[in-house]
């Protein structure tokens, strides 16, 4: 089979334009980002996004029809792997997470009018969404075991539920919410997905869940995770998006591309980490050497930089997959990158963080927030565990069991004594002369 992963050179220059615009105008606002409201960064951003809207790299996951640019995958992956080097880059180009992949879901499963009230705004970068499924009360790696109720009323619907590490909720104008519709219907027919804007009655935002990520208390600012109540809110007959009972189906279209555009930010983050490591590694003078003289420390930039060529052909392949043969010929793709890239991300910065003592394990250095920024990777979107069971069950598809009582197909006795009878007459005239 032939991969190809060529990209035109119209496009390479626009990626040289991505990396120095990003190394440029975004990595030095990271080190103020703290200290501005959420109205002051939308103000900070705004200039920022027109430099990318006017060079044609704006919301470029969607279709042309849409606003987007309709790059596909690989080269989504590409852009990715430049904005993914720092956590505020995807909002100057119109990527960011959840926001892109709620945009994929309003594509296709949306109504007219629901495109025209929330896709295009949404585009355009005039409103923010959140995804709220996961629930403190149920195993957010089994979503069929929601409990989040929305019941029918007249024409509606109401909804009752408790969610949270709704990514963006504070600072969203609308959510999308997964609420069981059928408890008795089969168990990936159960859920449905509602339109929800924020000031709907009842909609009550009650914390941004302080993390590993961001430690202190804050509430209201672009990447918190919220905690979310929904008590009796009321919601009109167009606010179900899709049909009812394809809330797992949708989510699967969403899951599967916003999988792998995680992906591709970690390799970014990676190779950011990697370069901090190396950087030190040739400064850096300890018992009669540099560092990058210790065969240890060249270890750790060797098995780097395999570990990150590995993670990024994986990621460009499973790429190529989804643009070739759609998203599900991808599943084990992205489920076997899902795990392994989250794994190389922790593996590298953790190098690179030791590697630098005490500075890296200081806010001095950005290390220690990557650290804690990477340790979150190996369970949101699937949990590791989830994924190489996922991956392993679709091996396995391909193996059968010897049948009863028979030896491993690779016994060597019984396989001896089979070649043996097979070849018995050319095994004879062979050893007949010694
Ligand atoms: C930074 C971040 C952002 C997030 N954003 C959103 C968002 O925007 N919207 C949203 O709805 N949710 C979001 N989440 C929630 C995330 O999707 C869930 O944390 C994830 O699905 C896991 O669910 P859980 O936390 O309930 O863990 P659980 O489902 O309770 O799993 C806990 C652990 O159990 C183990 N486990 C589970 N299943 C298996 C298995 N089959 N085999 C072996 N071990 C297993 C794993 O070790 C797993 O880590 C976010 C989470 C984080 C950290």
């Amino acid at each position: 089979m032939a991969w190809d992963f060529s990209t035109e050179p119209e496009f390479e220059e626009q990626l040289a334009w991505m990396r120095e615009f990003v190394r440029a105008e975004i990595w030095p606002l990271e080190t103020v980002f703290h200290e501005l409201r959420q109205d002051e960064v939308d103000r900070v951003y705004a200039p920022l996004q027109a430099q990318v809207k006017a060079r044609g790299l704006w919301a470029a996951h969607l279709d042309p029809e849409l606003g987007g640019q309709g790059f596909g995958q690989v080269k989504l992956g590409l852009m990715h792997e430049i904005l993914g080097s720092s956590p505020f880059a995807p909002n100057a180009f119109g990527c960011q997470a959840p926001d892109s992949g709620n945009s994929e879901i309003l594509a296709l499963a949306g109504t007219e009018e629901q495109k025209e009230r929330y896709l295009h705004p949404l585009l355009a970068g005039d409103l923010k969404s959140a995804f709220s499924m996961t629930e403190p009360d149920t195993a957010g790696s089994d979503p069929t075991l929601l409990k989040t109720r929305a019941v029918k009323d007249g024409d509606g619907w109401v909804l009752n539920g408790h969610k949270w590490f709704s990514s963006n909720a504070s600072i969203a104008d609308f959510l999308i919410v997964m609420a069981v519709t059928d408890p008795d219907a089969r168990s990936h027919q159960r859920a449905s997905m509602f339109l929800v804007p924020v000031d709907t009655p009842g909609v009550r935002i009650l914390r941004d869940v302080a993390t590993m990520e961001h430690p202190e208390e804050a509430y209201g600012k672009l990447g918190g995770h919220a905690e979310i109540k929904y008590e009796d809110v009321r919601l009109p007959a167009d606010a179900l998006l899709g049909g009812e009972g394809e809330g797992f189906l949708i989510a699967q279209h969403r899951l599967g591309p916003g999988r792998i555009h995680h992906c591709m930010r970690w390799l970014g983050v990676s190779a950011r980490a990697f370069d901090m490591l190396c950087e030190r590694a040739q400064s850096r003078y300890a018992h009669g050497s540099l560092l990058a003289d210790k065969q240890t420390v060249q270890n750790w930039i060797a098995d780097s930089a395999a570990q990150m060529h590995a993670a990024r052909l994986m990621t460009l392949h499973a790429a190529w997959v989804m643009d070739t043969q759609g998203a599900s010929a991808a599943r084990r793709e992205i489920s076997l990158i899902k795990f392994f890239g989250a794994g190389v991300m922790h593996d590298v910065i953790d190098r690179a963080l030791q590697a630098h003592g005490s500075l890296g394990y200081s806010t001095d250095m950005p290390l220690e927030a990557m650290y804690r920024y990477a340790r979150g990777a190996r369970f949101y979107d699937g949990p590791d565990e989830v994924h190489r069971q996922s991956v392993a069950r679709q091996v396995l598809r391909g193996y059968e069991a010897p049948a009863e009582g028979a030896p491993p197909s690779e016994h060597l006795p019984t396989n001896r004594a089979a070649a043996r009878e097979k070849f018995a007459h050319l095994l004879e005239a062979v050893t007949s002369n010694d």
